[in-house]
Order: C-alpha cells, then sequence, then structure tokens
C-alpha cells in the first residue's frame, strides 16, 4: 500500500522531480570514497548541498523546477548545488550518481528550527581538489590552445589568504581540456591547483575553481593547458582593493538582537517614525497582501483508500474553521444523492440502489458539492481516488492547517520607511528591498540595521548627516510578511507567497508548503511570459512566476514605489544566501542564452566600481570578501532569473538595479571546504551579515550621492 502524508512538508515537491527522476544514470563509477553518506529520512526536508552526477542531471533539475538554493558550482570536476529535497528524493539522486556533501539546514516548523539547524560536517571528506592526473597531456596532433587568463584576484579574510582565477581556452568544443593554474607568493612558495570546465545553458563560459588557499600573496600566476596551452604570467590584482570611510568614534551600530517576524518589523517602523519625527516617513504600499490565511480544508474519506478533498471558499478564519463535512448513508433503497448544509455541517447523503446499497462514487460527490454549495465549498478528487466508490466518513472538520496564533490573520499593509533631511523629490533616490523569498530571515536584519544607523548617527555623525541631506532613502524591510509569517511559524523552507493559484488535484493539502508564488519571477521585464528561462508555469514549483506578470500584490508594490518615485536612480534587493553582489542582466533566453541587453560600457564600469566600493565596505565589518566569480551580471554569475525586480527597475525604470545574496560561504580550515550557512543560520551568523551587509548599504548611498554631484546641474 502507498503510504500517503498529510499536511507534511515532504511530500510536496513530488511532482517537481517527477521529470528528473524518470532519467535513470547509466552505470558509471563514482570515485572511491571512505566518507559515510549523507542520508535523510524519507518525509524530512532539508537544504542539502549535493555533488551532481553531471551537467545532463543539473539540466534536468532545472528544468524540472528544482528548488535551486544557490549557484551550482564546479568542485573535483563536478557540480555542486544546494537544493532544497526531501529524504525520498535524496535517495533517487544519489541513486542516479549525486552525492550529498552538506546538510545545510533541515527543515521544521520555524519555531524549532535552532534546535534542529545541524551541520553534518562528519560527512565531508578532507582531501582537497584532485589535481588532473601526470601524464595526461596529449601527444596527438591536437592543435595548441591559447589561454586568456580572465580574471586572477587574491585577498585575504580571517588571517587565510585566497587566491582565485578564471580562464579561457579557444578549445571551446573540447570538454576533456584540463586546465592548471601555477602561483607563486611574494616569499617564493609556489604550487598549482586545476580549474573546471564551467557551462551554463550548454554554452562553454570558461573554466575557473572555488577560491584556493595560498600561503601568503601570491605575485605571478600562469595557466596551462592539457592541450599544450600556456598563458602569459599575469599578476594577481588585490580585490576589491576598496577602503570604505573608517567610521568616526562614537558611531552608533548594532541595533538587532533576534530575529524579527513581520510583527516584530512593523513595530520597528513604527518606533523608529516616532523616534526620528524630523528624518522618517512611513509610507503604506497600495498593494494590501491577502495576509496569514488559508482556505479551510479537510478530508472526506481516506486518503489511503479514496478521499475527496472538501475546502472552504473563504479563508478558514472567516468563519470556515472547524466546518464539519461528512458523508452518510441514508438506509433506504433507491435514494439519490444530496448534498446539505445546515447548521456549520456539510451533509453528503449517499445515492443507494434497489437493494440499499451505497454506490456513489467520490467524482460524483465532489461533482454534486461544487453544484449545490459553490459559494461556500470546493471539493476535488483526491489524487488517486478517481472514479472509486465513496465510503461513509467524517464527520471531518475544516482547518486551515496555520500554526501561528500570534499572526493577525487580515490583508496586510507592506510598509516603506523613506530616511532623509529632504524628502520631497528633489534628492537622488536610494531603495534597499529585502525578503521578496520568505525563509530569507537574515535578510530584514540588513535593511533595518541600515535604517537605524543612518537614523542614529544623524545627530552625531556629520557624515551621517550630510549622506541624509543629499540623498532620499527608501526601505522596505518585509516585501513578503505573509510568506515570513507562514516561514516563522509553520514550514521554516518557505520561499513564496500565500496566494495559492493551484487549481484541481495540486490543491491537495499535502501539497500546502509548495503552493504560493516567486515574488521575484513575477515582474514584467524577461520574464517567464516572455520565454526567458528560470521561472516556472508549475503552482508547486519553487520559482513559480503567477498567473500573469505583477499578479502578486508583493511584486506590484514594489514597482509601485519606484514609480511613485521618480528621484530613485539606485536600488538594492536583498537576499540570501552564498555572498553575490549581482546586477543586470538578470536573464536569458533558453535557445541560444541571448541575455537582456547588456547595459553599455560606461554603466557597467559604474556597477563594476560601485561593486568593488561596496563589497570594501562589506569586509569592513569581519573580512568577509564576496569573491570576484560572485560580483557581476546575475545572468552570468548565478542563473538565470526570469521576471526578477532588478531587471525591471532596470530596464524599464532606468534604475541602477543591484542583488546582494548575503551570508557568504565560511571557510573552515579543518576540512579546507567552503561551507554554506543557509538561510537561517545560527543567529550569531545573521546578526553578523546584517552588520556588514548594512555596511555596504550605506556604501550604496554614497555611491549615489558621489554620482548626483557627479551630474550636470539641472
Ligand atoms: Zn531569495
Amino acid at each position: 500500500m502507498i503510504v500517503r502524508r498529510r499536511w507534511t512538508a515532504a511530500a510536496t515537491t513530488a511532482i517537481l522531480f517527477s521529470a528528473v527522476l524518470s532519467h535513470p544514470a547509466p552505470g558509471t563509477a563514482a570515485p572511491a570514497d571512505p566518507a559515510p553518506p549523507i542520508t535523510l529520512g524519507a518525509t524530512e526536508t532539508a537544504l542539502v548541498r549535493v555533488q551532481l552526477r553531471d551537467q545532463a542531471q543539473l539540466d534536468r533539475l532545472v528544468a524540472a523546477g528544482a528548488d535551486l538554493a544557490n549557484r551550482p558550482r564546479a568542485r573535483d570536476g563536478r557540480i555542486l548545488a544546494d537544493l532544497v529535497l526531501s529524504g525520498t528524493q535524496l535517495a533517487e539522486l544519489t541513486a542516479q550518481g549525486a552525492k550529498a556533501v552538506q546538510v545545510v539546514q533541515r527543515a521544521g516548523d520555524g519555531s524549532r528550527h535552532h534546535a534542529e539547524s545541524v551541520r553534518a560536517a562528519q560527512a565531508r571528506t578532507a582531501a582537497g581538489l584532485r589535481a588532473p592526473a601526470a601524464g595526461q597531456r596529449t601527444t596527438a596532433a591536437a592543435a595548441v590552445d591559447t589561454l586568456q587568463v580572465q580574471q586572477a584576484y587574491w585577498w585575504t579574510t580571517s588571517g587565510q589568504t585566497f587566491l582565485q582565477a578564471q580562464v579561457a581556452t579557444t578549445a571551446t568544443d573540447d570538454p576533456d581540456v584540463e586546465i592548471t593554474v601555477s602561483w607563486r607568493t611574494a616569499d617564493g612558495a609556489t604550487g598549482s591547483f586545476p580549474l573546471y570546465r564551467f557551462e551554463d545553458s550548454g554554452e562553454y563560459q570558461y573554466h575557473y575553481n572555488l577560491p584556493q588557499p595560498v600561503p601568503n600573496r601570491p605575485v605571478q600566476l600562469t595557466a596551462s593547458s592539457s592541450l599544450g596551452g600556456v598563458s602569459r604570467v599575469v599578476t594577481p590584482t588585490f580585490w576589491p582593493n576598496t577602503t570604505p570611510p573608517p567610521l568616526p568614534a562614537g558611531y552608533q551600530k548594532d541595533f538587532i538582537d533576534a530575529y524579527l517576524t513581520p510583527t516584530d518589523i512593523q513595530a520597528r517602523i513604527k518606533r523608529l517614525a516616532r523616534q526620528y519625527r524630523d528624518l522618517v516617513d512611513v509610507i503604506d504600499l497600495p498593494n494590501k497582501t491577502q495576509g496569514y490565511r488559508r482556505n479551510a480544508v479537510a478530508y472526506l474519506g481516506d486518503p489511503a483508500v479514496a478521499a475527496v478533498v472538501v475546502e472552504s471558499v473563504r479563508f478558514g478564519d472567516q468563519g470556515m474553521n472547524g466546518v464539519q463535512v461528512r458523508t452518510v448513508d441514508p438506509g433506504r433503497r433507491n435514494r439519490p444523492l444530496t448534498v446539505r448544509y445546515r447548521d456549520r455541517v456539510l451533509t453528503v447523503s449517499l445515492a443507494t440502489d434497489t437493494a440499499g446499497k451505497t454506490v456513489s462514487t467520490t467524482d460524483e460527490v465532489a461533482a454534486a458539492i461544487n453544484a449545490r454549495q459553490p459559494n461556500r465549498f470546493r471539493a476535488t478528487v483526491e489524487d488517486g481516488s478517481t472514479g472509486l466508490p465513496m465510503p461513509v466518513a467524517g464527520p471531518a472538520r475544516l482547518d486551515d492547517g496555520l500554526q501561528g496564533t500570534e499572526v493577525p490573520a487580515r490583508p496586510w499593509t507592506v510598509q516603506a520607511l523613506r530616511l532623509g533631511v529632504h524628502r520631497d523629490g528633489s534628492r537622488v533616490g536610494v531603495l534597499a528591498y529585502s525578503q521578496e523569498h520568505a525563509r530569507e530571515w537574515a535578510t530584514p536584519l540588513v535593511t533595518l540595521e541600515f535604517a537605524e544607523r543612518m537614523l542614529a548617527n544623524a545627530r552625531t555623525d556629520p557624515a551621517t548627516r550630510e549622506l541624509l541631506e543629499q540623498v532620499d532613502i527608501f526601505v522596505i524591510p518585509t516585501v513578503n510578511p505573509d510568506g515570513a509569517n507562514y516561514s516563522f511559524n509553520d514550514f521554516n523552507m518557505q520561499r513564496k507567497n500565500l496566494v495559492n493559484h493551484c487549481t484541481g488535484a495540486a490543491r491537495d493539502p499535502k501539497y500546502r508548503t509548495s503552493w504560493g508564488v516567486d515574488i521575484n519571477r513575477n515582474y514584467t521585464v524577461g520574464s517567464y511570459f516572455d520565454g526567458y528561462v528560470g521561472a516556472s508555469a508549475n503552482c508547486l514549483s519553487g520559482t513559480y512566476a503567477g498567473t500573469a506578470e505583477l499578479s502578486e500584490a508583493e511584486s506590484s508594490n514594489v514597482i509601485a514605489l519606484a514609480q511613485a518615485h521618480s528621484n530613485i536612480k539606485f536600488a538594492m534587493n536583498v537576499h540570501s544566501y552564498g555572498g553575490y553582489f549581482m546586477w543586470p542582466p538578470g536573464a536569458y533566453r533558453a535557445d541560444g542564452r541571448v541575455t537582456l541587453p547588456r547595459p553599455s560600457i560606461d554603466e557597467s564600469t559604474l556597477f563594476l566600481n560601485s561593486a568593488r566600493r561596496i563589497v570594501g565596505a562589506i569586509a569592513q565589518e569581519r573580512g568577509t570578501v564576496t569573491w570576484p566569480s560572485q560580483t557581476g551580471p546575475v545572468a552570468d554569475v548565478l542563473y538565470s532569473a526570469a521576471g526578477n525586480s532588478a531587471d525591471q527597475l532596470y530596464y524599464e525604470l532606468g534604475i541602477f538595479a543591484w542583488d546582494f545574496e548575503v551570508g557568504n560561504d565560511r571557510w573552515n580550515p579543518a576540512t579546507n571546504q567552503w561551507e554554506g550557512v543557509g538561510f537561517q543560520p545560527p543567529f550569531d551568523e545573521a546578526h553578523g551579515e546584517s552588520q556588514e551587509y548594512a555596511g555596504g548599504l550605506v556604501e550604496m548611498v554614497r555611491v549615489a550621492r558621489d554620482y548626483a554631484a557627479a551630474q550636470p546641474a539641472a
């Protein structure tokens, strides 16, 4: 018998993976690995760093709408991807040649997650990177390739120096070309490491590797290939090589003591407006969200045998939680199927035959409820129960299943803070917005720390005061409060909003943690609806684009704010995790990997120079350096994200629109590996992220001020 689960997280993404799992891998020998394998319980959901078998496996995952938390990276010639998946899905991927290398974070209800955020360090291989075997140099008449070192950067963080290189070969079509980088440090030490081929959407991009530890400042780097190509010798560049102005004595910071729910954020906004009356406006954004609400639902019957899903048309909190539903045997012969609703009980009396036996099917019961009570109830046959005899069942109580008892069940007004001395549109504007994705709990901490730093220091620090004189600052701490409430109270891995656009069998409550729209795929430029890659039409996908561009209140609010304030010239969309700094284009078409238009040379220079300043400011706090390989256009350094907000802000409204992914990987010297921090790290880490990225946002304000000062007077 098939074991079915009600109301659990684990069953939810099964549909997304069916396309992937229908491709069994051909038998390939995985390299011997002495470490014990990482496994999850079948019903457990977790964020797992997985080493995929090959590019094809990744492509199938992406095509199936997999919940990719991070950009897949090459390591050991294989691809590392961070995926939200169940134990069953992990087992099936493993059977196809994939291997879990880190459990970044386990799912649970949000309130319990601290106890559960376990890092599975024991299962990581301590071995470093596998160098290409000696003697692989091709001796046949293959043409020698030409190598170009596109990037070679070094930096130091927490006392450890790192080197990162990106090299392109002219032998773009040869998947077997191996490229090795050799380095020499200032004190004469030498070493080498391999690079790995990186393809995107089937197109060769370059060879690269994660940042590699080196003993000292590297002064020389060359690349050589298995085809015989040798690059010219280059001197690695210090990254990011910028230093923000030093903080004056008495500069106030650290306004974050805990993770903040949407209710906490609302209170914080109110307090800031009261405390800094002369510097703050609170803007109520025009589109109220659905609220932390769901339709009330129950299985009528046993889903393991035969059942109909009955849900209320109104939300559970609108008087429908607790309503009962049942089927009864009329106890008489030749009775028709009838439906009656009285005293908060929906009673379906089953039809009987001449012998008095009940004869109604599941489909007939669902159809009768829909026909007789269309304003109160919606019924669908449970997946797998079609055409089965309907049992006498119930009474079952409809329930919205929401666990958060302290969350107001009403439409939510999303708020923005406006900070500045002149809040009249006469100054250049910047917009910082966070938590489009509900589970990214650290992100509102960043924007609120930033806002409070600007306000608290305005009276004591002349430099901060001058920024508030020259710049008009807009902050939306939580774009997606409904999803955030769900993430805190019900399912911590929730990414999307709470609006359920699914129809038919996909409304089965076993999919409840997969409903919702991905806000950052719901915008108008380079969207799924325009044929761009990186969003889905499947309402259960982690990247579901919605029913149309801007179908959601949350995305419409961001655009409404930007449209209403045409002085906004810079924007930062704050996400987590992974440590990225990105800008447009953020999407490309699948066919030929044609991106949205590239910025002009001048604008690209502005993007990169500003990025270096902001990355330098982030590093000031605790030495966290955003990798050069993760600084650049979204479509190049992360993945294609069709219909994301930064693209609409940039291409439609002419705003220099960036994205942060806060929460950089941490280097573990014991294992020689970079480790992901996840969406909801232990609070100390989230606190660190808030401090360093708030500093980055302050630098964005300086960038805006300098930009405005350089413009010719109007
Ligand atoms: Zn995100």
